[in-house]
């Protein structure tokens, strides 16, 4: 068996397939381009991606969790790694380490209803699961996927999000908080899509990413709705260096993001989750 490789070394992945899928957003295929890889992921985990030269920055991985060879990351452009990462290419080379971080209750939520809420870009980290969910749509209650963007212009994998709302077996809503050209879909916030939802609260694990904001009105929202905390799942972003623990730059109260998250239960961070300093 190969040994594992180092979580401190980026292994080269070329990238095969540059995507756009907004203004600031764009998503890339990537192979190992050595015949190093890295271990297989699942759905949450997140890797470091290292623009040479430049700087590392942590990514979630979006792609299919079932198909490991390519890795497939979903960023979107704010500042200086991830604006010189926009400008690269197919063919380009750049590092990677990972995958890193705790997952999705893909297991918790078996024989369950599964309710995802997604804010812009949150969309990203629970994309793995929805492959999943689709895969095995057997091992599932209902399946509801709820999106909100800011813009129509701003939603993400518009061509997937299509094609799952085709679907018969799961229920898929997308909302934008301002209308622009000739979008006729839902205009307000993503919490406002949760109580037409057809779960049931108390057979039901819901999965939560987007901006903090977001996430704590979408909580609140869905403990209304009565699904009880135990089983809302969020995901959180901090700035990170080493990705393994040790440095300390991703410290959440007790916790480190790298480690104990990206993904927590919301019990598990409730007290933190209010306290904006934190
Ligand atoms: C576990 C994890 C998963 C992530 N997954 C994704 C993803 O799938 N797609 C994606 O586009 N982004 C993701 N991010 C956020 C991404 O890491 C940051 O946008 C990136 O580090 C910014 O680096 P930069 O050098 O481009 O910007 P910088 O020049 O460092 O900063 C630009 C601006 O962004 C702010 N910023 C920097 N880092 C963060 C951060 N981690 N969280 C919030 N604000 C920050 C800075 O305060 C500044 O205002 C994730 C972050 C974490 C911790």
């Amino acid at each position: 068996m190969a040994a594992l490789p180092d979580p401190m070394v980026p292994i080269p992945y070329r990238i095969e397939r540059y995507r756009k899928e907004t203004h600031d957003t764009f998503t890339l295929e990537l192979r190992p381009a050595s015949d190093q890889a890295l271990p297989p992921f699942r759905a949450g985990q997140f890797n470091m991606l290292y623009v040479y030269g430049v700087g590392e920055v942590p990514i979630s991985i979006s792609g299919n969790p079932e198909n490991g060879e390519v890795i497939v990351h979903t960023t979107r452009a704010v500042g200086t790694v991830t604006s010189a990462m926009q400008h690269l290419k197919a063919g380009h080379v750049i590092g990677m380490r990972g995958p890193f971080g705790s997952t999705w209750p893909i297991e918790e939520a078996k024989g369950q209803d599964v309710v995802i809420v997604a804010g812009g870009i949150g969309l990203a980290p629970l994309r793995p699961v929805i492959y999943y969910l689709l895969n095995h749509r057997e091992k599932f209650g209902k399946v509801v996927i709820l999106y909100g963007a800011r813009t129509p212009e701003d939603i993400l994998y518009r061509k997937e999000i299509e094609s799952w709302r085709k679907r018969l077996d799961m229920e898929v809503l997308v909302t934008v908080d301002r209308a622009t050209g000739n979008w006729r879909g839902n205009v307000g916030v993503v919490t406002r899509l949760i109580p037409r939802g057809p779960f049931d609260p108390y057979a039901a694990v819901a999965m939560v990413c987007g901006p903090e904001i977001m996430m704590y009105y979408t909580v609140l929202e869905l403990m209304d709705q009565g699904i009880p905390k135990s089983n809302i799942y969020v995901s959180m972003e901090r700035n990170m260096k080493c990705a393994v623990g040790f440095c300390g730059h991703c410290q959440y109260g007790p916790h480190f993001i790298c480690k104990d998250g990206p993904v927590f239960p919301y019990e598990r961070i409730e007290n933190l989750f209010t306290k904006r300093e934190i």
